[in-house]
C-alpha cells in the first residue's frame, strides 16, 4: 500500500492537513522529497480539449453525473435522499447546494497516498448546513467569473479518523480522534478548488470528473510549504491569482482559508467540539 519511505512520509503529511483540526496545525514540515517529486503541471503536455459537456442548461442532477472516471456518485437524474441521521445531524447534500458542484471525493477513490479507498464508492459531499448559504454564495460568484467548485472532501466520518490514525498513529501528524468532532468531521470543513467551467486543452495531470482543473501550484495530497495558502516561493504569480481568486470567492460567503493548506476551508464554528455526528458518508 505503501510503497516506500517517501510515499509514506507524504502520506503522514496528507493525513495531517485533512485530519488535524483548523487550530491544532503545528509547524509545517518541511517539503518532503515526494511532494518536491510531484511533477510541475507546466511541464506536462497539453493534450485535446476535453469534450463539451452541458454545464448551463442542463439540469444539475444529470450535470453531476457526466464524464467522470471515478465512481458515479448516484445514477444520473437522482440525488438520493438523505438518511434520517443525516438529517438529523443537520447535513445536506452539497448538489442540493451548489447545483454546478463538481465532486471529486479523492477517499472515495483510490487517487489518494494511502492507495486504497477511505470511503465507500458512493460517498457524497456532505456538509452541515451552516456551510450552505456560504458555499452557494461562492459558486455563484465564481460562476459568473467562469469557474466551477470542486469537492475534494466534504463531511468525514469519525471511523475514517480513526482508520487514518491507525495507519500513522502518530499525533503530531494526524490529529489522534478524540471524543469530539470538528472541522470535516464537524462536516464544517471542505477541501476544494476550482474548474473552468468551460471545455479546453488540459494536462491529464489536472483532469477532475471531466473537468479541468485551474492550476494551483500545488496537487490536493501535496504538504510542501507551496501548499501554504498564502506561499510565494515556488508557486507561480498565476497560481497565486487563482488562490486568491478561491479565497475570495469563499470569503464572500464567510469561509475562511486554513493559511497550512490552499485548498482546506473553515465554515462558520468549524472549531467548535461537538459530539460526534454518527453519520456514515454515503
Ligand atoms: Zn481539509
Amino acid at each position: 500500500m505503501i510503497r516506500s519511505w517517501a510515499a509514506f512520509a507524504l502520506l503522514v503529511a496528507v493525513s495531517t492537513g485533512c485530519t488535524a483540526q483548523p487550530a491544532a496545525h503545528g509547524p509545517a514540515p518541511a517539503p518532503s522529497a515526494a511532494a518536491n517529486s510531484a511533477p510541475a503541471a507546466s511541464a506536462v503536455p497539453a493534450v485535446p480539449a476535453l469534450p463539451v459537456r452541458p454545464t448551463s442548461t442542463t439540469p444539475a442532477r444529470a450535470r453531476t453525473a457526466t464524464g467522470s472516471a471515478r465512481p458515479s456518485r448516484s445514477a444520473p437524474g437522482a440525488i438520493r435522499p438523505l438518511s434520517v441521521a443525516a438529517r438529523a445531524a443537520g447535513l445536506v447534500d452539497i448538489r442540493t447546494v451548489v447545483a454546478n458542484a463538481v465532486i471529486d471525493l479523492r477517499y472515495a477513490t483510490a487517487d489518494n497516498f494511502v492507495g486504497v479507498p477511505l470511503y465507500p464508492a458512493d460517498a457524497r459531499c456532505l456538509v452541515h448546513q451552516s456551510m450552505a448559504a456560504g458555499l452557494e454564495v461562492a459558486a455563484d460568484r465564481l460562476r459568473r467569473a467562469g469557474f466551477l467548485l470542486v469537492f475534494w472532501d466534504c463531511y468525514r466520518p469519525h471511523p475514517v479518523q480513526v482508520r487514518m490514525f491507525q495507519i500513522v498513529p502518530d499525533p503530531s501528524w494526524v490529529a489522534r480522534p478524540g471524543p469530539y468532532a470538528r472541522s470535516h468531521e464537524a462536516g464544517r470543513s471542505v477541501d476544494v478548488t476550482l474548474a473552468y467551467a468551460t471545455s479546453r486543452a488540459c494536462p491529464a495531470t489536472r483532469r477532475a470528473s471531466g473537468h479541468c482543473l485551474v492550476e494551483m501550484g500545488t496537487g490536493f495530497d501535496d504538504f510542501s510549504a507551496r501548499a501554504h495558502a498564502f506561499a510565494g516561493d515556488g508557486v507561480s504569480s498565476q497560481a497565486q491569482a487563482n488562490r486568491r481568486r478561491l479565497r475570495s470567492a469563499m470569503n464572500a460567503g464567510g469561509i475562511t482559508v486554513y493559511s497550512g493548506e490552499w485548498w482546506h476551508f473553515n465554515g462558520p464554528g468549524a472549531s467548535v467540539a461537538r459530539p460526534h455526528l454518527g453519520t456514515p458518508v454515503d
